[in-house]
């Protein structure tokens, strides 16, 4: 056989908004990466499946991921990387290499196959499909019709004889897009054959949106005031009479915006992470408790979407301390203002709220996540 895959996915996803790097989030079922080596598994058509990674992204590798593979670190460029990749098989005995972006998991073997065909009588094997769309170009500041059917979209896996390979790489240093690329530069012939339309790139998240699942939860507080403590509120010191007593801050907009997020990720809830009964949590403040919470969510492929809270009290007035209180929930969350809402209420002024003695705060918070 002697052929060798080879994953890229090195880059660092900027166009991708997640705190998950790209290739590491989950797509019909697991990691989009794992689509494609996983394909080039089942194939049984490769002696060697290497999986080229951004050093950064290494604490996202598992032996799920790394089990059938070999993993190198990738450069600052997709040619740097597929560079690298290509040296260090450059010894083996290996003939033909196929090079693929991890960002394309939907090929067929069925694909594959076909390339591999092809590439016995070829040095290189592109699949590519026809644009549908009709396309311009500009040149001088003035637009021009092209022909579309003479326009193609090329799609990795692409597929080369290694060795033609490696002397085309050892002559071009300029910054190339695809491995393709170099034939072309070269004027050497590539093979186009028929594409995937469903091999597409996964380039923004809205490519996966039909994975995307919204989960909510909903959260409650309530503390007592106390003369001689500080009001926090959504994390902001209010000026007020007095302060909400507990064992940390009291922070009731927090505290319920932590059980929201942990209600709607099915993680238990607020006193399970921050038992009253430690020490360590005593007068630990409410801001610190959520960022560890929104961290631990991230970590499980969880992120926020809204938040809308109420925040029942008769004093202090929320028009006057709502926008401090959106701005400072906006930074701690990383999300935008216009994905939070505060609303005020009071109980007028019946029982403890009624009287200035204590603060409660109800909250529902979606979350998104890719399953
Ligand atoms: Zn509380």
């Amino acid at each position: 056989m002697k052929n060798c895959f080879i994953i890229l996915a090195a880059g660092k996803s900027e166009r991708f908004n997640s705190s998950i790097p790209k290739p590491y989030i989950k797509y019909k079922g697991k990691p989009i990466i794992l689509h494609s080596i996983d394909k080039a598994v089942k194939s049984k058509l490769f002696d060697k499946i290497i999986l080229v990674v951004n050093k950064n992204h290494k604490k996202y590798l598992n032996n799920n991921i790394t089990k059938n593979i070999k993993v190198i670190n990738g450069g600052l460029s997709r040619s740097e990387s597929s560079y690298k990749a290509i040296q260090y098989i450059k010894k083996s005995k290996i003939k033909n290499v196929f090079i693929h972006d991890a960002a394309r998991p939907n090929f067929s073997i069925k694909l594959i196959n076909k390339i591999l065909v092809n590439l016995k009588k070829n040095d290189c094997v592109v699949p590519a499909l026809k644009s549908i769309d009709s396309v311009k170009i500009k040149k001088n500041k003035k637009l021009y019709n092209l022909n579309r059917k003479s326009i193609f979209l090329t799609q990795t896996p692409q597929a080369f004889k290694l060795q033609t390979l490696l002397s085309l790489k050892k002559n071009i240093s300029e910054t190339i897009t695809d491995d393709s690329s170099l034939f072309i530069l070269s004027n050497k012939k590539i093979k186009l054959i028929n594409g995937e339309k469903d091999n597409y790139k996964i380039t923004t998240s809205k490519d996966i949106k039909e994975n995307l699942s919204i989960y909510y939860g909903l959260g409650f507080d309530i503390h007592r005031l106390k003369k001689g403590r500080k009001l926090f509120l959504g994390g902001v010191n209010i000026p007020f009479h007095s302060g909400l007593d507990g064992h940390s801050d009291g922070d009731v907009i927090l505290h319920s915006i932590i059980d929201g997020l942990l209600g709607a990720c099915r993680l238990k809830d607020i006193g399970h992470y921050f038992s009253d009964k430690k020490k360590k949590f005593k007068n630990i403040k409410s801001s610190l408790m959520l960022n560890q919470i929104i961290k631990k969510i991230n970590s499980k492929g969880f992120h926020i979407n809204n938040i809308d809270i109420n925040l029942i009290a008769e004093n202090p007035k929320v028009n006057k301390i709502r926008f401090q209180i959106l701005k400072n929930i906006s930074k701690l969350c990383n999300i935008s203002l216009d994905k939070i809402n505060l609303k005020g209420k009071t109980t007028e002024k019946l029982g403890l709220i009624g009287k200035e003695k204590a603060i409660a705060c109800e909250v529902i918070v979606s979350v998104k996540c890719y399953d």
